[in-house]
């Protein structure tokens, strides 16, 4: 069983699954954002001023590169398409004809918006959440694999 932990480009058997590194780096914004200004021993002074001024969005590279296959999200992309329409429709407010077309194109662009998002969901991303959540990286090589997958 250890054995297929091993990674497969060097063999070294110090590699993490990516789901473990992915939490463990949204724990150390935690740990970083509760002791900033006072626990910045190893990290220096200036590391220290930066974590606190990105904490809470920024992740450590590690764990960005670790993150889960993101689910298309429905809310912002269709407050872009409304935004564009918007933007349209103050140009050609003036003119029914385009005004109208323009409203058209948005509820169009937004149906299409959903129906392709609820799609990938229901059927794109599970997969590749499955592949993610069977996927090790190698601390050595950082060489990226999927355990289970016979090659
Ligand atoms: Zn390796």
């Amino acid at each position: 069983m250890s054995t297929d932990l091993n990674c497969p480009t060097c063999n070294s058997d110090a590699t993490q699954r990516l789901s473990v590194i992915f939490e463990h780096g949204i724990s150390d914004i935690n740990t970083s954002s509760n002791t900033s200004g006072i626990g910045l021993g190893r990290g220096g002074l200036g590391l220290g001023l930066a974590k606190t001024k990105t904490r809470g969005t920024a992740q450590t590279a590690m764990s960005l590169k670790a993150s889960p296959p993101p689910k298309k999200r429905l809310l912002k992309p269709l407050g872009y398409i409304f935004l564009v329409y918007f933007v349209l429709s103050l140009f050609l407010g003036h003119n029914q004809v385009l005004a109208g077309l323009a409203g058209t194109l948005w509820i169009a662009g937004s149906v299409a918006w959903i129906v392709f998002a609820v799609n990938y969901n229901s059927k794109t991303w599970p997969p590749l959440k499955a592949i993610w959540d069977d996927s090790f990286l190698c601390n050595r090589c950082n060489h990226m694999f999927q355990v289970g997958k016979k090659t």
